[in-house]
């Protein structure tokens, strides 16, 4: 078996937004854009081995949470960099500054943040098969009621 094979690894494709069993195929149809709906368009299916990116009805609610430990992260990466680098003096109002601007940073950042969150998601769910092109993917459909599934 001499075919390519990736070498992204889980991390870069995660973050990439990458199927997390081929972690090849983009999960989203578009580029991250401000358009929210437009943003979180997934495919339906991975590109390219396949694999369902909502494996059962309602599959993404719990992205809620990731997304909060993600703005949770970023909060204290950003009060460590002002900190660092600014200072976070309550006197002059510079921790204050710090709250405006971490606020409009995450605000900015919300569309690729709710991807990421989705994308950390199904990666604990679905698992890296380097071999994916000799194995089927998972069978979904009897957990995917078709109407339901047309809500999302
Ligand atoms: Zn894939």
């Amino acid at each position: 078996m001499a075919e390519t094979k990736t070498n992204r690894g889980y991390l870069s494709a995660t973050i990439g937004c990458r199927c997390p069993r081929c972690r090849e195929g983009k999960l989203f149809q578009y580029p991250v854009s401000a358009n929210l709906k437009k943003n979180m368009t997934m495919h339906k299916n991975c590109p390219v081995c396949g694999q369902p990116t909502e494996i059962e009805v309602g599959f993404y609610y719990g992205t809620s949470y990731v997304s909060y430990a993600i703005t949770v992260a970023m909060s204290v990466a950003s009060l460590a960099v002002w900190a660092f680098t600014i200072g976070l003096s309550i006197d002059d109002n510079r921790f204050f500054y710090w709250m405006g601007t971490n606020a409009v940073l995450l605000l900015l950042l919300q569309p690729w943040l709710m991807r990421l969150s989705r994308s950390f998601w199904i990666s604990w769910f679905v698992k890296f098969d380097r071999d994916w092109r000799q194995h089927q993917p998972e069978d979904v459909s009897e957990r995917m009621n078709a109407d339901q599934a047309n809500n999302w």
